[in-house]
């Protein structure tokens, strides 16, 4: 069946449409500077995201995967962390989060999330903790924040470090801060679906740690402060002109971009009444969450998939495995019971959500969900 979707899942040409022009003289900026890689717009970038963020440094990198990377492969420079450490993480999340850890020689200890947040906690971080634990990784999956306080609270008191995944919450507040401030270091990324999306790879890494961003600069770009003085076996990973000069034009618009996607999530909270389709939790306050998806349950979800393809609405199942069950990670993970995160895997399906969904779709979706037989 390759019927034309009249409701694509994802949509990144419309999502970019209205940036077009603007996008166009930025492109046109740097073909002309003639300098291509962290020049002056990485530097802009760099600093309007920092201060976006309420963080003192920000790094751009090629990728999210690699800002998470290099927190880690830094934090082992500085002799904060060593081979065979633990990192505490929530075992419901994409696979980039656990290759950052493993891919550096740390120990990934998987836990189970929280039933009424699907995010990490701290019941289930407690259970997790052994004297070899020495960082914990939050992710605030799906657009929502992870309730810090009672994990900075037990990092405190372990002496522990905490590293956010905020590859998917780009201006999500947790009380009155944002995202990414939130810790000792956070990574996010700019692939192009994420709610701050370059129009091709791109991350960075966010700290208030001046030592800790300059060595992350350095091991990204071959282990050099200064050229061809290689104080560290680095790796090269840089953020683009091009790529920055586009985040700059479009980081002016996350916060109206956020709320669009807050204003669609409150129709589908309210108007989705189906009684055997569960809905997200509301979050204890509206700005903790920016709805980078909108992830419902089924336990028909094949059947509810094809009744939403037949009415020409995409969905995207997000993550259909969890990162232990796949062949990759058949060997070197530490857990227990995952007995949520795996009821997840089996369960979720997402409906479009993305700010230039416009109110007609947004109904046509609700009225698609309302409307599947079980
Ligand atoms: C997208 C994502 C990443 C990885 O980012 P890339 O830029 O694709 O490397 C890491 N963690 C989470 C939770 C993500 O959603």
């Amino acid at each position: 069946m390759s019927k034309k979707l009249k409701i694509p899942f994802l949509d990144l040409k419309k999502i970019n449409q209205p940036y077009a022009e603007l996008l166009n003289l930025e492109a046109q900026k740097v073909i002309e500077s003639g300098w291509y890689i962290r020049g002056e717009a990485v530097d802009q970038f760099e600093n309007e995201f920092a201060k976006f963020c309420g963080v003192s440094n920000c790094v751009g990198v090629a990728s999210g995967l690699d800002a998470l990377h290099l927190i880690f492969r830094a934090y082992i420079e500085m002799g904060r962390l060593k081979s065979g450490d633990e990192v505490i993480i929530p075992a419901n999340t994409y696979i980039a989060t656990v290759l950052a850890v493993s891919s550096v020689g740390l120990q990934p200890v998987l836990v189970d999330v929280s039933k009424e947040t699907f995010n990490l906690d701290e019941e289930n971080i407690i259970q997790a903790l052994t004297p070899r634990t020495k960082a914990i990784l939050p992710v605030h999956l799906y657009g929502q924040s992870v309730e810090m306080d009672p994990i900075l609270h037990i990092a405190k008191q372990k002496q522990l470090l905490v590293i956010e995944d905020a590859a998917q919450a780009h201006g999500a507040f947790y009380k009155e801060k944002r995202v990414g401030a939130l810790a000792n270091a956070s990574a996010f990324s700019f692939y192009p679906s994420k709610n701050l999306g370059a129009l091709g790879d791109g991350g960075a890494v966010c700290t208030s740690d001046n030592e800790l961003a300059d060595l992350i600069r350095s091991l990204a770009n071959y282990g050099s402060k200064e050229k061809y003085v290689n104080l560290y076996k680095g790796i090269n990973s840089r953020l683009d002109e091009i790529q920055a000069a586009f985040l700059s034009i479009k980081l002016r618009d996350l916060d109206v971009q956020n709320f669009k996607r807050q204003s669609i999530a409150q129709r589908y909270l309210q108007e989705i009444t189906h009684p055997n389709i569960f809905l997200p939790k509301l979050p204890k306050v509206f700005s903790q969450h920016v709805w980078h998806a909108f992830v419902l349950r089924s336990q028909k979800r094949d059947a509810f998939s094809l009744h939403l393809e037949n009415l020409g609405i995409g969905t995207l199942i997000y993550y259909p495995k969890a990162p232990h069950q796949q062949v990759a990670y058949r060997s070197g993970l530490k857990y227990d019971s995952l007995s949520i995160t795996e009821s997840l895997a089996d369960s979720v399906i997402s409906i479009p959500m993305h700010p230039q969904l416009s109110e007609l779709e947004v109904s046509r979706i609700i009225e698609g969900v309302n409307s599947f037989e079980s």
